[in-house]
């Protein structure tokens, strides 16, 4: 396409800015809540209705057995299909349509819509019904204003993003429908602003470690053995040499913010010894030696890192504290890994949406990579499809806060972006 073709698409996105604030609107007056998964059938409705009466064509597909489905709280998803005229790339835009709970602090309805000085407020306003919105908005005018193109368009919404993608974007992967045979271009539109493209995420390995004693009377503690203490034992070697250990790890990774450049753990619980009361038990505890406690472990790790090597830097940690201690011992259970993934600059849907950023809003972009994970895991791992970025509007840091918003301005200049990203990979 041409400089006057391009100027042309972009005035067609601009012209159905309140088309785009509605409709994000309705997206938001859908209570998507994830957990349990209130709505994903009445919202897959809403979206199919609308996509099948523009010319796509609709499936509504169910992640029968995944974790979480169930009759009360099905997780549905719906994939809307648009064929050009010719063979070409088909390009697919993946949005979540599930959103977390609500919590307090907030001064709007979460779930009124509301709009006031440029923004949109709500549950799920930027994390991320309006990227789903200006993806629609985008593909629904590329497909109008340039009907003769090649390929096709795609867009999905997705359950369940925000508890692991199982019953989402994973099971989709897993049918085939993310295969690099049928779909060569994928945008996330999370909420990484306008002008940033994220390119990946860091990896993930989650482990609970169990340390064990012997449980007797709490006036006699040398007749048991304190897991307590073993595992304070674990957090001082922890303090001593893992955590400078993992400071030391740099990545080239571009990870924003910049503290998640290194590796990191961080100690996400702990039990140990009898189990806590209720507030209102108003009897004492009794005395016993702890015979069990537990830390549940998340550590992230960098692309240049071993996932083999991570879990290694744990159990040899685990093995001094051994060492010196003579009566302990102790289990690791493995509870989650992820993979890092990061898609090559000079892959093709990097250099186009880079290509659109520079003319919508005059300047490059920024390349970034995200500290936590994302549904891009599967696409890659599953799916084998590494041609996939998150590019979307909306300030990541908003997400899952009280009084969500997503700009107005920001949509609009992110839907263009996404509008001439098809032009230039699908126009004739
Ligand atoms: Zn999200």
């Amino acid at each position: 396409m041409d400089g006057m073709a391009w100027h042309g698409l972009e005035q067609a996105v601009a012209a159905r800015r309140d088309e785009l604030v509605a409709l994000t609107r309705d997206l938001i007056r859908i209570p998507t809540l994830n957990p349990p998964g209130l709505n994903y059938r009445e919202i897959c409705d809403y979206l199919a209705a609308r996509l099948s009466a523009r010319g796509f064509a609709v499936q509504m597909i169910r992640a029968h057995g995944a974790p979480a489905d169930s009759a009360a709280h099905p997780r549905w998803n719906m994939i809307a299909r648009h064929e050009g005229t010719g063979p070409g790339d088909c390009v697919h835009f993946n949005g979540h349509h599930d959103v977390v709970e609500v919590g307090h602090g907030w001064s709007v309805d979460p779930f009124g819509g509301e709009v006031r000085d440029g923004r949109v407020y709500g549950r799920g306003a930027c994390d991320m019904k309006g990227g789903l919105a200006a993806a629609i908005i985008a593909a629904e005018t590329f497909v109008d204003t340039c009907p003769d193109y090649r390929g096709a368009v795609e867009i999905s919404a997705t359950a369940d993003e925000e508890s692991g993608g199982y019953g989402g974007v994973a099971y989709l992967a897993e049918q085939g429908w993310f295969d690099p045979a049928r779909v060569q271009h994928v945008i996330i539109p999370e909420p990484l602003n306008k002008d940033r493209i994220c390119l990946g995420h860091r990896g993930v390995w989650w482990a609970e470690i169990e340390t064990k004693g012997r449980i007797a009377h709490g006036s006699m503690p040398f007749l048991g053995d304190c897991a307590v203490r073993h595992m304070g034992a674990v957090l001082a070697e922890m303090e001593a040499t893992l955590f400078p250990l993992l400071a030391g790890k740099h990545t080239d990774m571009p990870v924003v913010p910049e503290g998640a450049r290194s590796s990191t753990l961080n100690i996400n619980a702990i039990h140990g010894g009898a189990r806590e009361e209720p507030p209102d038990y108003t009897g004492l505890p009794a005395p016993c030696v702890p015979d069990r406690c537990r830390i549940t472990i998340d550590r992230r790790f960098l692309i240049e890192e071993d996932i083999a090597e991570v879990k290694r830097e744990v159990t040899a940690l685990m093995e001094r504290v051994k060492a010196r201690r003579p009566s302990f011992d102790y289990d690791i259970h493995e509870l989650f890994e992820v993979q890092p993934s990061m898609t090559d600059r000079a892959a093709p849907v990097v250099r186009t949406v880079a290509r659109a950023i520079e003319h919508v809003l005059g300047h490059v972009p920024d390349y970034v990579v995200s500290p936590g994970t994302y549904d891009q895991k599967h696409i890659d791992r599953i799916g084998r499809l590494k041609n996939c970025i998150a590019y979307g509007p909306g300030i990541l840091d908003l997400a899952h806060q009280p009084d969500e918003w997503v700009g107005i301005d920001d949509m609009v200049d992110s839907a263009k972006v996404m509008a001439l990203t098809l032009a230039d990979l699908l126009a004739r």
